[in-house]
């Protein structure tokens, strides 16, 4: 859900991603710890697309190149609500601290990678040094540098004793020009006073979350958007990934007698027999100008 806020310019994002979060557990394998950092990535890609103009391939991708024990998270957020990511290591479970699954312990230092593709020319980039690993914050520090948007962020995940997902929630307040310091203020005191943002998501729900965030001045121009965990990959994507690899490679995995592409992001495997490399192989071969290099 989105809005605006009335007479102060402010406009707010929030996403309820028990269910997306919870798909992407089960296609990475993550370990709670991992969910939780996962979980909140996904979302903050989710809340950056908001935005973006509904039904069009524009997307964002985060990045999260880290230095703690889960090494990378990727996230990859369309406009049009679907989401997509991986974990490098999904196996990190950490002792929870003040009972809160220890994200900032999992990420630890490292570069947040942004990518925002609104498909016309070029994508742009950037790239800034995490200042905590809670991700929440790095994701507003980015907003404030980079897109110079002035934000608020609170992500969290919360998993029951099996580990799987029992809710997760995400708030952005960007700030669209000037607002005066008391409003500021106001917003601030509401980020710093939350307590847990899954508890409150599972209890209000993201217009419920959003219209008690700008109580102070109260909310109109309500958007709603599904979002789902979705994959894009398909078999002719997978026969790309294989052409690219090259003549070479493709005649070693034909004496293999046939290989399997494996999706990064849901797993999904697509087998590819020595009969369908030898078409592949020709395919490079019929190239117009291509040595299959
Ligand atoms: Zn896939």
């Amino acid at each position: 859900m989105r809005c605006l806020a009335r007479g102060v310019n402010l406009r707010g994002v929030a996403v309820e991603g028990r269910g997306v979060v919870e798909a992407a557990r089960t296609a990475q394998d993550t370990w709670p710890t991992a969910t939780a950092a996962f979980g909140r990535l996904l979302m903050g890609a989710l809340l950056m697309t908001a935005f973006l103009e509904d039904d069009t391939p524009q997307r964002v991708s985060l990045q999260v190149v880290c230095k703690g024990p889960i090494q990378e998270i990727f996230a990859e957020a369309h406009a049009h609500g679907a989401v997509r990511g991986y974990v490098v290591n999904p196996h990190v479970h950490l002792e929870p601290v003040e009972g809160k699954l220890d994200v900032k312990g999992a990420v630890g230092g490292g570069t947040l990678h942004v990518v925002k593709d609104l498909g016309i020319g070029e994508p742009y980039h950037s790239s800034i040094p995490l200042v905590s690993g809670e991700l929440a914050l790095d994701l507003a520090h980015y907003l404030a540098r980079s897109e110079q948007l002035p934000s608020a962020v609170a992500l969290g995940v919360k998993v029951d004793s099996e580990g799987r997902v029992e809710s997760a929630g995400g708030l952005l307040v960007h700030t669209v020009g000037e607002v005066p310091d008391r409003d500021l203020a106001r917003l601030e005191e509401y980020f710093g006073s939350l307590g847990s943002i899954s508890g409150l998501m599972a209890e209000k729900g993201p217009r419920g979350v959003l219209e008690e965030a700008l109580a102070p001045w109260g909310s109109y121009a309500w958007v709603e958007r599904a979002v789902e965990w979705r994959c894009r990959c398909s078999r002719e994507r997978a026969r790309g990934t294989l052409i690219a690899l090259g003549r070479e490679d493709l005649k070693r995995l034909l004496e293999q007698g046939g290989t399997r592409v494996e999706c990064r992001f849901c797993g999904k495997v697509y087998g590819f027999s020595r009969e369908e490399i030898l078409t592949l192989l020709k395919e490079l071969e019929d190239r117009p100008g291509g040595c299959g290099k």
